[in-house]
């Protein structure tokens, strides 16, 4: 499939790759600000946080290692339930670690609540939340997130990591992804 058709699927451009570069470098400087003197491990949850993953730790001028974890949500159709299941976990011992958890979109909240608490668990010195996107309409647990890039509404989107069956990732910018594709 070409690009172009791709982008021909969506309904709207919601943020453009100018837009999220923009975003990532300024919220990198508050990354960069709160973290000063710290080694900080950036934990990304696959495949979604990928583009993020990489486009915020080049951004980053603080030392920082990164660590990967692959999880599945049970849900009925597109709805979370909130039961995860570990896919691929840390290589990283957590115990004292100064964590900061990368993801792509906050949607229910729900997947990433278990996460944080399976990971607190783990015994590290903090954890915090980084997220590019958040659809606030869509909440169903409170999550205190410290970095958000954009609040989006409460619609389906793809492209910068995120996919509909594993296409779309690739695009640059992030869209709504028209009905038409996916009913
Ligand atoms: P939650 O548990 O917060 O409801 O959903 C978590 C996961 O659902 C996200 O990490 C993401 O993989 C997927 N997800 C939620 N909303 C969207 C969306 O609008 N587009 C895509 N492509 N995936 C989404």
């Amino acid at each position: 499939m070409e690009l172009t058709d791709a982008q021909a699927d969506l309904t709207e451009i919601l943020i453009t790759e100018e837009q999220i570069r923009s975003r990532i470098a300024e919220l990198a400087r508050d990354v960069e600000r709160d973290y000063a003197g710290k080694d900080v491990l950036l934990i990304g949850v696959l495949k979604g946080a990928v583009m993020v993953m990489a486009d915020l730790s080049r951004e980053l001028r603080i030392p920082v290692t990164m660590d990967w974890m692959a999880v599945s949500s049970y849900g009925s159709g597109t709805q979370s339930s909130g039961v995860v299941r570990i896919l691929k976990d840390l290589d990283t011992d957590l115990s004292g670690k100064t964590v900061l958890i990368v993801e792509d979109i906050i949607d229910s909240g729900l997947t990433l609540s278990w996460l944080l608490s399976n990971l607190k668990s783990r015994g590290p010195e903090s954890i915090e939340i980084f997220t590019l996107l958040r659809k606030p309409e869509a909440a169903r647990v409170e999550i205190d997130v410290k970095y958000v890039g954009f609040e989006i509404p409460n619609k389906f989107v793809v492209g910068y990591g995120l996919d509909f069956d594993e296409r779309y990732r690739t695009l640059r910018g992030v869209g709504i992804l028209a009905p038409a594709v996916y009913s």
